[in-house]
């Protein structure tokens, strides 16, 4: 019986998590669960999982008695902390959504606890910190992103083989096929329905922008210890083979599957073993064509950014996924077009000076400079709708 904690529980990845986990309640107890501001549907979990502790960053006004009286309740900005610290789970999810995992990851490891991670924007900015203190406490890092869990599940056979090169495969969002000046001021209905997947609305942004494969690019370059240029990504809009792993001898491995989070997120949990998710199974034959092509940097300039994030250095990448987070806000509030996301991406990047060997308040730092840049260029009439 493995103890899970929830960072993020009525999230997307967290609901899905809740769900495998009832299905294998022999293998699992959900001994924390927490939120951001989500309270009823957070109730409705404490009844249904009867954890130990539940948290709120933001507080509600009301709590009902019966969830009040169930179990431990942690409010406010710290309560990710305050959670990680009291609960006495094995494992932590992180599905919280931004930076805002970044200190909560840090503080699991710290902890002794091992951390199953969907929150990839703590790797973004803070990945040599958070893969040191991984290693420091001689834990592994099990991710739940579906490129690299496939990537992952690749690498399980390879022993001492390390690989060549890793392909990540992206379903190429919503705007695949679209023109360029349709895609620059596509509307935000648009950019939130995701072909393939149904997910947060920060996620679904960045996969219609492709900056989401860029933060998955530097999230491999951080779990997997590869250079840039030995990661590629290419367009496979089906879906169905969720990355690969080539060798030294052009043998590659590929992870196929329906395109279902549940599977990522079960086998993290029940690592290295395999459990049956509830989920549909590939039927060969019925599938038609799998195809790919290359990305198009003319149409997604957010895939290149990552790449220059990672040749410049430093806090670079934390500079593009704090300069990401006001843009796909911005956009989300019809502050901007949707092709100014990698414009102010891009923008705050060369405003912003890395900071080299950083410590973690310095990644935050230099999350929070480029937070204020990106609202200033905001500002500028070159942002304008
Ligand atoms: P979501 O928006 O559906 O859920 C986010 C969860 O985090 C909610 O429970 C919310 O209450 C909580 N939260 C948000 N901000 C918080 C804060 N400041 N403090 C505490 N809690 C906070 O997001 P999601 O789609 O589940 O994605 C979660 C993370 O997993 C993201 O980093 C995303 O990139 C990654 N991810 C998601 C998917 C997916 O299929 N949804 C796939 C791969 C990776
Ligand atoms: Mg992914």
């Amino acid at each position: 019986m493995r103890k899970l904690a929830i960072l993020g529980a009525t999230g997307s990845i967290g609901t899905q998590a809740l769900d495998v986990a009832a299905r294998h309640s022999d293998r699992f107890a959900v001994t924390a669960i927490a939120a951001h501001s989500s309270a009823e549907k957070l109730f409705e979990q404490v009844r249904a999982f009867r954890p130990q502790i539940a948290a709120l960053t933001v507080e509600p006004e009301e709590i009902p008695a019966d969830v009040k009286n169930a179990c431990q309740w942690i409010f406010g900005p710290d309560a990710l902390l305050r959670v990680v610290r009291a609960c006495d789970a094995d494992d932590v999810l992180v599905s919280v959504v931004g930076i805002a995992g970044l200190s909560a990851v840090m503080e699991s490891l710290r902890c002794g606890k091992r951390v199953l991670l969907a929150n990839k924007e703590p790797l973004v900015a803070g990945g040599e910190l958070v893969t040191r203190a991984a290693q420091a406490a001689g834990q592994p890092l099990l991710p739940v992103d579906s490129e690299h869990s496939a990537i992952f599940q690749c690498m399980q056979g390879a022993g001492p083989n390390r690989p060549k090169r890793l392909i990540l495969t992206a379903s190429g969002g919503p705007f695949r096929t679209w023109a360029k000046e349709d895609i620059l001021c596509a509307t935000k209905e648009q950019a939130l329905k995701h072909p393939n997947w149904s997910m947060g609305r920060k996620i679904t942004v960045d996969s219609a922008s492709m900056l989401n494969k860029a933060l998955e690019v530097i999230e491999a370059r951080w779990l997997f210890d590869m250079p840039a240029e030995q990661i590629d990504v290419l367009i496979h809009p089906q879906s169905v083979i969720h990355s690969m792993v080539e060798f030294e001898d052009g043998a590659v491995m590929a992870q196929l599957g329906t395109p279902d989070m549940r599977l990522p997120i079960l086998y993290a949990m029940s690592w290295p073993e395999r459990l049956e998710t509830g989920g549909a199974r590939l039927d060969f034959s019925q599938m038609k064509a799998l195809t790919f092509e290359q990305p198009d940097p003319s149409r997604f300039p957010g895939l290149g950014l990552a790449y220059e994030a990672l040749r410049v250095g430093g806090t670079m990448s934390a500079i593009l996924n704090g300069a990401n987070e006001v843009a796909v806000d911005a956009f989300l509030h019809d502050r901007i077009h949707f092709g100014h996301i990698a414009q102010l991406v891009e923008e705050t990047m060369h405003a912003v000076a890395p900071v080299y060997h950083a410590t973690l308040d310095q990644v935050f730092e230099s999350d929070l400079a480029a937070r204020a840049k990106a609202q200033e260029l905001l500002g500028t009439s070159r942002f304008a709708v």
